[in-house]
């Protein structure tokens, strides 16, 4: 990597403005590692992040844009690592300390100095040391660069299913059919569990029986919507499993009013900062309702959806429904927004585009 090579990077700089700079591609220093990126998946996250100018969280712009990427080891710092120059991965967003009392006990998605990484819409992203020693993971042998990149969105679904009480046999409802929560109807039905899935969009529902949905659900986001769910499920009383993919009060208000008796409502989008939503007491406590918030993934679980990825490639290809060069990274989340696509995989190395 000679000290003159440049790269383009795309930058968030506020509400729906981005813009590509050229920079000069960074040296590791030791104990770092540069990636050159092969793919980076355009998430509902980055939508919302493009939409809101930022995040409480993960990032403060003007900063570096994206999060999910695969690529190929490009060098490696001084005091060297476990990886080599030419090895595939895929890095995490995030990097957990390892030390603090969550960390300890196997919740290192609420590390106490949780670091995240962004910039994966740029050619090469420099990982620095905490990340290079708790979240880099080898990419599966002949998995496809934009596949393997979902590994973060899809290590997020694992978690949270990780989490919910699968064990009673039957039905699940999943509310909210982009990305996600196509996600869940295949690890869903993957295990077994007949999925109900709700959303406004037909074409999602389509794709979501494709990928195995027992009953779709089209939703008019009003108040009728759990009905509507509840009388799709066996029995028509709600299901014992619902999970929230939508990011929206409304979808969360939705999503607790679809449980049955003694049943789980997984959360899992995040609404903008200071959102509420109301609360059945009555039916809270006499139905004995579980309500649980899902965030993030740990470690284990992007290990785990490295391998199913590529056990599952073609359903989860499905999701990707086009591929964009860097400078087309807002158009990617337009066409997100316009719901003509689930994701894009944005191709530093291309100017070319495929599909619709
Ligand atoms: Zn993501
Ligand atoms: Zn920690």
């Amino acid at each position: 990597m000679g000290a003159a090579a440049t790269q383009n990077v795309v930058y968030l700089l506020g509400a729906e403005r981005v813009e590509m700079r050229q920079e000069p591609v960074p040296d590791p220093d030791s104990c770092e590692i540069l990636v050159k990126i092969d793919a980076a998946t355009t998430c509902g996250t980055d939508l919302k992040v493009w939409r809101r100018g930022g995040h409480p969280r993960m990032l403060d712009a003007p900063c570096p844009f994206g999060h999910e990427m695969s690529g190929v080891v490009a060098a490696v710092g001084s005091s060297g690592t476990r990886w080599r120059e030419g090895d595939r991965v895929t890095v995490a967003n995030s990097a957990s300390c390892g030390r603090c009392g969550p960390c300890r006990t196997g919740r290192e998605n609420l590390c106490e100095d949780l670091r995240y990484l962004n910039g994966t819409f740029a050619e090469y992203i420099l990982v620095p040391r905490r990340f290079v020693r708790r979240s880099v993971h080898a990419v599966p042998e002949g998995l496809d660069a934009a596949v393997a990149a979902l590994a973060e969105p899809l290590g997020c679904v694992l978690h949270g299913l990780n989490r919910t009480p699968l064990d009673r046999p039957g039905e699940a409802v999943v509310v909210g059919a982009g990305p996600i929560g196509l996600m869940f109807v295949i690890e869903l039905c993957r295990r077994g569990i007949e999925v109900v899935l709700g959303d406004p969009v037909v074409r999602r529902l389509e794709i979501g029986s494709q990928l195995g949905a027992a009953a779709v659900v089209e939703l008019g986001c009003n108040t009728d919507d759990a009905e509507r769910l509840r009388a799709a499920c066996v029995g028509r009383r709600g299901s014992p499993v619902v999970i929230e993919a939508t990011g929206v009060p409304g979808g969360w208000q939705t999503a607790m009013n679809t449980a049955s008796t003694g049943g789980t409502v997984v959360l899992f989008g995040g609404c903008p900062e200071g959102s509420r939503v109301d609360l059945d007491t009555h039916w809270l406590h006499y139905s004995e309702i579980t309500v649980k918030g899902i965030y993030h993934h740990r470690p284990a679980s992007i290990a785990a959806a490295l391998d199913r990825l590529a056990e599952s490639e073609a359903a989860y290809r499905q999701l990707i429904n086009e591929e964009r060069p860097l400078a087309e990274v807002e158009l990617a989340l337009r066409r997100m927004a316009e719901h003509k696509i689930l994701r894009a995989a944005i191709r530093p190395a291309s100017d070319w585009v495929e599909g619709s």
